[in-house]
């Protein structure tokens, strides 16, 4: 299997290539250059989790390096439950939150790391380093699924102002080979200075650079695996193709269920939740495709202004009408976020995070039955907006408890390049 770029300028790439690559050297993203099609028995009769995802990737990965290696790489990224839950009014809830940092981005994240370890593990490579900048979720996922890996050494930026309290200690509870940076200026200036690194070939080289950013292909593929094994589960227990309602920001997830419907996996429709940014429901709105200056919402992982992945979307419907027939999107605010939240544990029996949040209120604006919710975070992460509206504390999952009670550290440093190396330069060597 080869990947293309959307911007159809750059050679096609392996498995490997793309992965390690990031993005295109057109600057285009990187999407299949064909989709495989599946025995949907085989899923239909299937087993684990980690097993199906592993039959779903493994076409993907054909002819590369690490094909072989796809069964254990889904067996050790995988390592944790994804239950669908069916809750009242034919509609089931897809819970990804049960990874290390209780948010989906750990299945894309851990599926990377394992990629990653073997590929760096290969003949004389020295030591790669991963450098991401963060918002939020991305880099607590990516630190805590490259934490201790050999040959890799991983470099979180965030805004030292611009991150809630959980959320910083998962970004700074991890030692050895993960180093976090807080910097003295805006996500903005983190991601211009990791933007500044990748520019500069030396450093690349020196350092071996790496990204594990939200469009790499390796973050993609798991994404696409579930909804492909929730679509048949679902279709099993009931008979019926479901369609999924997603709470999205910068697309990566939706993208995933795009694919899967692509390749035929039984999903009817797709519901594409967004909090106030709303470039996307726009888009489906009036043809226009215009991005923006990012707005603060409640819903802060899904905060993006100019959505990266529509580019992909853009691909694999060129032709916008074709899109349409079985796809909406709409836009919630932060006020029907919060009475979401607060009339979840009565209406649904569920505490709901903010982002899934805006999922649930599309699906309670349907009348159709037969939908699944697409569950992004644990509401423990968002403590300070879920505990006042509903009235009680939330319990912890235990793999997020763990977390918290881990000691921190964090450098400090101004929002410059020449800071970031000199600072890489001193330390986090990788084991
Ligand atoms: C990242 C994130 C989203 C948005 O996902 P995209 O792939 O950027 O669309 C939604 N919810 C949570 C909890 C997230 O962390």
């Amino acid at each position: 299997m080869r990947f293309v770029s959307t911007r159809g300028e750059s050679s096609p790439a392996g498995f490997t290539e793309a992965l390690s690559a990031g993005l295109a050297d057109d600057g285009g993203l990187y999407v299949p250059e064909r989709f495989p099609s599946y025995d949907l028995e085989r899923f239909r009769t299937a087993g684990s989790f980690p097993e199906m995802a592993a039959l779903f990737i493994e076409p993907f990965l054909r002819g590369d390096a690490l094909e072989s290696q796809v069964g254990e790489i889904c067996t050790r990224a995988f390592d944790f439950p994804l239950p669908l839950t069916d809750l009242k009014d034919r509609t089931a809830l897809l819970e990804l939150f049960h990874g290390p940092t209780a948010a989906f981005k750990d299945f894309g994240a851990r599926f990377l790391a394992e990629c990653y370890e073997r590929i760096a593990s290969g003949a004389d490579r020295g030591t790669t380093t991963v450098l991401v900048a963060t918002s939020g979720d991305t880099g607590g996922a990516v630190a805590a699924a490259f934490h201790r890996r050999p040959g890799v050494r991983v470099a979180v930026l965030y805004p030292v102002d611009g991150v809630s309290p959980r959320q910083e200690r998962h970004l700074t509870c991890w030692d050895d080979n993960v180093q976090s940076f807080a910097v003295g200026g805006s996500f903005d200036d983190c991601q211009r200075i990791v933007k500044q690194a990748f520019a500069d070939s030396e450093l690349c080289s020196r350092m071996r650079l790496t990204s594990a950013n939200s469009i790499n292909i390796g973050r993609l593929l798991p994404q696409a695996a579930y909804y492909a094994v929730a679509s048949v589960l679902y279709e099993r227990r009931h008979g019926i193709a479901p369609g999924f309602v997603i709470p999205a920001g910068n697309m990566g997830n939706a993208i995933g269920a795009f694919w899967a419907r692509r390749m035929g996996f039984p999903i009817r429709r797709i519901l594409l939740a967004a909090n106030a940014n709303r470039a996307v429901p726009d888009w489906f709105d009036n043809a226009e495709w215009r991005p923006r200056p990012p707005l603060t919402t409640l819903a802060n992982a899904m905060d993006v202004g100019n959505p990266s992945n529509m580019e992909r979307l853009f691909h694999l419907y060129p032709e916008r009408e074709s899109l349409l027939a079985d796809t909406a999107s709409r836009s919630v605010d932060d006020a029907t976020i919060r009475q979401v939240i607060a009339a979840g544990p009565e209406s649904w029996g569920q505490v709901w995070c903010p982002h899934t949040a805006t999922a649930v209120h599309l699906r309670e604006q349907t009348n159709t039955p037969d939908w699944v919710i697409v569950a992004t975070a644990h509401a423990a992460k968002f403590e300070t907006i879920v505990e006042p509206l509903i009235g009680r504390e939330v319990e912890v999952p235990s793999a997020l408890a763990e977390l918290l009670e881990r000691p921190t550290q964090v450098t400090r440093i101004e929002p410059r390049l020449e800071e970031l190396i000199r600072q890489l330069d001193r330390g986090g060597q990788a084991l």
